[in-house]
């Protein structure tokens, strides 16, 4: 994988550029291709942004999010559209596994392909430029350096610093987490003296579900979580019954994960969804616990140190046993 920097020359010709990032995309995804084909535009360029599956309804708020292709809807023009595209800008995932149905399509095409990515253990011999870093607070802030960068700090419009603004919040957990270096705070400084209204996409972002997700928190956390002090590790799960009861869509699962973390002594969180395909961990931790090799080693998942995800094709009760055999095998970690 070539520097990020060899791709600026061919920013200004004009191309038909492709941008993708992973299933399920959260702000930081969205967020970080929508900035990117906001810069891209202004260059003339014919651009499509690709999702591999649907998004939450809270991130539609977003400039130009109605132009983004679901690629289970839209299989066949997403596919000719790849086919003849110059560039595939790859953002917010470490490898092709994480585009589910995408995946296969993306490793086929030859055009040039660019990863921007902040996971870690990334597939980089799959990319031809690219920049990974995790030391990064969130994809979005990786594309205003791409942007800074490349030479272009006046493109930066509303538009993008909405997009980028949306994703640091949310993969800062609003500016607490350690990767909240100066670099992000000089950042949303810049994105400020654009115009941006920050408490707009706050609002946007958290103050944007309907009754039934705050009545599913409460059944949650008063039904499905488990408190196992031993370990100082939380468990939460949540069955098919309970989506099917609270009516929750994609998205609405989204952040739940964080509550346990705020009881006192609790180094690790599991959170596990019971959904038609698999059953879909998080895992977030405070400290000195790698959720990344954690996940990777029992759950055929990984991300970054303190927040990663990944799956188990087992039944609920299966995985949720297998997740307290594994913690048990971590004690130690866990003191
Ligand atoms: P979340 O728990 O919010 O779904 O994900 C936490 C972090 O881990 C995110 O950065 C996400 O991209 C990453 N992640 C989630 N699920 C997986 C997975 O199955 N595999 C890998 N490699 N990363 C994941
Ligand atoms: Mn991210």
């Amino acid at each position: 994988m070539q520097a990020i920097q060899e791709i600026y020359p061919q920013l200004t010709e004009q191309k038909k550029i492709a941008i993708t990032m992973h299933q399920k995309p959260d702000a930081d995804a969205m967020g970080s291709t929508l900035g990117l084909y906001h810069f891209l535009i202004q260059f003339g360029h014919t651009v499509q942004v690709i999702s591999p599956t649907n998004w939450a309804r809270w991130l539609d708020w977003m400039p130009n999010v109605d132009r983004v292709m679901d690629y289970e809807l839209h299989k066949i023009k997403a596919d000719a559209f790849l086919d003849s595209a110059d560039l595939l800008f790859c953002l917010d995932f470490n490898h092709f596994g994480r585009t589910k149905l995408l995946a296969s399509k993306l490793e086929a095409i030859t055009c040039e392909k660019i990863l921007i990515d902040h996971h870690q253990e990334p597939d980089v011999v799959s990319f031809d430029y690219g920049i990974s870093s995790t030391a990064k607070s969130s994809t979005c802030e990786m594309v205003y350096d791409f942007i800074v960068g490349s030479g272009h700090r006046d493109k930066i419009n509303l538009f993008i610093s909405e997009c980028l603004y949306a994703g640091v919040v949310a993969d800062t957990g609003s500016f607490r987490f350690s990767t909240t270096h100066a670099s992000v705070h000089h950042m949303v400084a810049c994105l400020k003296e654009q115009g941006l209204e920050h408490t707009k996409v706050h609002e946007a972002l958290y103050d944007n579900f309907l009754e039934n997700r705050l009545r599913f928190l409460g059944h949650v956390l008063s039904n499905r979580m488990e408190v196992l002090y031993e370990f100082n590790t939380a468990l939460v799960y949540i069955t098919k019954a309970d989506l099917l009861r609270y009516e929750i869509k994609t998205g609405d699962t989204e952040g739940l994960v964080n509550y346990p973390l705020s009881i006192q002594g609790v180094k690790l969180v599991g959170f596990v969804v019971d959904r038609d395909e698999e059953r879909k961990w998080s895992f977030r931790s405070k400290g000195a616990f790698d959720c990344n090799t954690f996940a990777r080693k029992y759950f055929e998942g990984g991300g970054h140190y303190n927040a990663a995800g990944g799956r188990d094709s087992e039944g609920i009760e299966r995985t949720v046993t297998k997740f307290k055999q594994a913690i048990n095998e971590n004690k130690n970690l866990l003191q």
